[in-house]
């Protein structure tokens, strides 16, 4: 499994950082960080639900990856 972010189409909500701040940041200008893309599994359902609460939809998980 490996996490993907497209930080310059993040706008900074930062909901990704509080349900999961082992695995997401926030630079300068609060776009997205990504800091472990390959997190354990016991952050699976911390990072769906990232994926799901992304209001612009810039986090995806490739699961074969
Ligand atoms: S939830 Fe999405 S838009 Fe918000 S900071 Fe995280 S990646 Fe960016």
């Amino acid at each position: 499994m490996k996490i993907n972010v497209d930080q310059d189409a993040c706008c900074g909500a930062g909901q990704c950082v509080l349900l999961a701040p082992e695995v997401f940041g926030q630079d300068d200008d609060d776009r997205v960080i990504l800091l472990d893309e390959r997190p354990g599994p016991e952050l699976d359902f911390a990072v769906q639900e990232a994926v799901s609460m992304c209001p612009t939809g810039v986090i995806w998980v490739d699961q074969n990856a």
